[in-house]
């Protein structure tokens, strides 16, 4: 039986409902429409990735993998970082794998916030960060990431802002490049003001890397360890769900010194205490053996971005082109709408499209009002259907 209260929730997690993701897509589910809300492509990750994982099931890799991961993934993963980035880690004690970047994420902020801190990050924000800083009772304090029209409606953030949101309980940055939902992929120069107020606040950072290799154009990747001073104070996270299509294979990995990757490695062992075996090995593999597979994927999301954004400004949105993830903002004003909750709601039924409204990710709620996310991780011919539903639903 349940307790008698009348909300058996815990007071810090009552401001959550459904995430946006699961609603627009058992939204796009129960109307059968296409679904360019949840990122997830609708093409399988290299072949050689499959049965690499099949074989090692067959093979009776089925049982506990150690605590911190299998070491294949966790020296797979350490060589990577210091062949691309020149970023040195000890695969013993300063790579951990987590269940997909989300646990790792929740590890290291449940493990190195305390009560009362306060965590600056950037709006719009992934949905899993507010979810685990009040987790963590833990205090956000958002700098507002905006369309610079110099840049094209490139997302950026004012310096000056980012200095205000730091005060003396700030213990916590979240740094998210390239950055779901808007595309930036954040320049050296603006890593670089990030660091410095890291070193001269004694801040934390916790970096989301998720979509490192999906950079378009001429934009490339910069963790922000790689700056001055910031190794050492820098909790980096990535996953495989991005760089090789298998969203679901939830195999995330933490980078960072062994006093920070410790805390996460306290926190986690009793969260899920340890991932999946058989797949930490198939990743290990294509880490070394299919970056080449992650360049064509590269390319041809870069491709499906220019059909989106082409499609969907044809269809009457402004599209704010992004530099990188496999997502799409768009401004819906000139269409006439004003509020994104509203439209993505109705969409599905509408159109027949399911996207997601940016409003969501923000506390300021009025900087995202009439914001819409649209994924382009999918193949041409859907995204092609789906401009046809938006220009057919906008009466063009
Ligand atoms: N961070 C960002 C920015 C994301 O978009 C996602 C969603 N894929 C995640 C983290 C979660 O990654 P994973 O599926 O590896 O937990
Ligand atoms: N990262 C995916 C997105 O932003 C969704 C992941 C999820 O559903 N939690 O669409």
């Amino acid at each position: 039986m349940l307790p008698a209260v009348d909300e058996p929730l815990v007071a810090r997690m009552r401001q959550f409902g459904e995430t946006i993701f699961a609603e627009m897509t058992r939204l796009a589910a129960e109307t059968g429409s296409i679904n360019l809300g949840q990122g997830f492509p609708d093409t399988d990750g290299p072949r050689s990735l499959l049965e690499g994982a099949i074989r090692r099931i067959e093979q009776g890799v089925n049982q506990y993998p150690p605590g911190p991961g299998r070491v294949e993934l966790r020296s797979a993963v350490a060589a990577d970082r210091a062949q691309r980035y020149g970023l040195e880690y000890d695969p013993e004690t300063e790579v951990y794998i987590t269940v997909g970047a989300t646990a790792g994420i929740a590890a290291g902020v449940l493990g190195l916030i305390e009560p009362g801190d306060e965590v600056v990050l950037f709006e719009p924000m992934y949905d899993s960060y507010a979810g685990v800083i009040a987790l963590a009772g833990g205090v956000r304090r958002p700098v507002t990431l905006r369309p610079s029209a110099s840049e094209g409606g490139r997302f950026t953030f004012d310096a000056d802002e980012l200095r205000a949101a730091v005060g003396p309980r700030t213990r916590m940055i979240i740094v998210n490049s390239p950055h779901n939902p808007t595309g930036t992929v954040l320049t050296s120069a603006e890593l670089d003001v990030i660091a410095r107020v890291c070193r001269e606040n004694d801040l934390i950072a916790l970096t989301d890397e998720v979509y490192e290799h999906l950079t378009f154009d001429d934009a490339v990747h910069i963790p922000l360890a790689t700056r001055q001073g910031m190794r050492d104070r820098t909790v980096a996270v990535s996953s495989a769900g991005k760089a090789f299509s298998v969203t679901a294979w939830k195999t995330g990995w933490v980078m960072g010194p062994e006093p920070l990757v410790r805390a996460v490695r306290t926190v986690n062992q009793f969260l899920t205490f340890t991932a999946n075996g058989a797949l930490q090995l198939a990743i290990a593999d294509a880490i070394r053996d299919e970056m080449a597979w992650v360049g064509a994927q590269r390319d041809a999301l870069q491709r499906k971005r220019d059909r989106l954004a082409a499609g969907l400004r044809e269809a009457g949105f402004e599209v704010l082109r992004p530099q990188g993830t496999y997502f799409v903002m768009t401004d819906i004003r000139p269409l006439g709408f004003t509020d994104g909750i509203e439209l993505a709601r109705a969409l599905p039924r509408t159109a027949g499209v399911a996207a997601v409204p940016a409003q969501v990710l923000y506390d300021n709620l009025d900087e995202g009002r009439h914001l819409v996310r649209f994924a382009f991780c999918k193949r041409d011919e859907v995204l092609d259907e789906a401009v046809t539903r938006l220009t057919r639903h906008a009466g063009r």
